[in-house]
């Protein structure tokens, strides 16, 4: 054990692919809070819980993943990992890495990556590549480089990486009492909501998955690839999804659909949810709110909505979206009039 919570691999380690004895590189990640969500639930008709996995270590659900594929890493024997990286993946490699004493590198689409997701990258001590191309030529050239090199691979092309995530699935069981009709989640790569379908199989439920992607970045939706995907949600800005015909398939086998929001709509759900829930999440994982809220999840009484990452991830946008402070003079009047007026 190194963490004094334990982490999910030790959690779960009778449905994971490790043995007792293997390496176990863990922050305690996981066992993220189940809450529910009243005024949402009002707003959508049925009962909604969200899922936080802004509460990981590294603030998204990515640390999911990054434990079973950086275990599995040192288990092998290697001596570096590496990423392509929308944000979220980067600052989760970089900080797995550190901890397993790896060399971590991450390339990521140049300046457009949130300053939150940035600086953990950097403060870990990744090296971190700023290419002059979006996040699908980034692993489109990862890939290709770690065909010439011993460099582990822990994007979600990665099956460590959905073995871990599938874990959340299993959490949202325990938490209801295996009573859950729908789960809506936020698609960019696709991984996450095929983690998911796979955890519910191997659990024996079986909820109907609804993806949702930002409509400048929905090739799931439209059928076609996205050569220049555009979203505020930068986690999901990605145009050619890996995991494409599984997630599709997830959604098809358990009912589900895709549908696609606008930046519009992920907006007024990010606001709502952090001014009428006090649950700040990152832009795309707001998404699967706004998806909720505006497709609706066929006729589901209890849904769950996974908010994929933590508000602090992107403080820009939250500051562009959020009200402005008051300033004040250092008197009593002053100060009166500043906080009743
Ligand atoms: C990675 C990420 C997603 C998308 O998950 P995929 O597995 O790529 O579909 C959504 N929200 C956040 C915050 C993420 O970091």
């Amino acid at each position: 054990m190194n963490s004094s919570r334990p982490g999910l691999i030790e959690r779960y380690r009778d449905r994971l692919p490790f043995e007792p004895g293997d390496p176990v590189v863990s922050m305690g990640e996981g066992s993220t809070p189940l809450v529910r969500a009243d005024h949402v639930s009002e707003l959508a008709g049925c009962e909604v819980w969200l899922k936080l996995e802004g509460l990981n270590p590294t603030g998204s659900f990515k640390d999911r993943g990054m434990t079973c594929a950086v275990s599995a890493a040192v288990r092998e024997g290697a001596q570096a990992v590496i990423c392509a990286s929308t944000g979220n993946t980067a600052a989760s490699a970089a900080a797995y890495a550190a901890r397993a004493g790896l060399t971590g590198a991450v390339i990521v689409p140049e300046g457009k990556i949130a300053t939150g997701k940035l600086a953990q990258a950097l403060m870990h001590g990744a090296r971190v590549i700023a290419l002059r191309g979006n996040f699908d030529q980034a692993l489109e050239l990862v890939r290709e480089l770690c065909g010439r090199h011993p460099i582990a691979l822990v994007n979600s092309v990665n099956d460590f990486r959905l073995e871990g995530q599938k874990t959340a699935a299993f959490e949202v069981l325990e938490d209801l009492g295996g009573e859950v009709d729908a789960v809506c989640l936020p698609v960019g790569n696709a991984g996450n909501i095929t983690a998911y379908w796979k955890g519910f199989v191997e659990a024996g439920a079986a909820p109907a998955m609804y993806g949702f992607q930002a409509e400048g970045a929905a090739p799931l939706v439209t059928g076609r690839r996205v050569d220049k995907p555009e979203t505020v949600a930068s986690a999901i800005r990605i145009g050619n999804p890996a995991r494409w015909e599984e997630a599709m398939a997830a959604m098809r086998d358990s009912r589900g659909a895709v549908n696609a929001v606008s930046d519009e709509q992920i907006l007024d759900a990010y606001r709502m949810l952090a001014s009428r829930e006090g649950v700040f999440c990152e832009p795309a994982s707001a998404t699967s709110v706004a998806g909720l809220l505006h497709h609706r999840a066929g006729g589901a009484r209890r849904v769950v909505c996974v908010l994929s990452g933590h508000g602090l991830k992107d403080p820009q946008t939250a500051l562009e979206q959020a009200g402005s402070v008051v300033p004040c003079e250092a008197t009593i009047e002053a100060v009166e009039r500043a906080v009743l007026g």
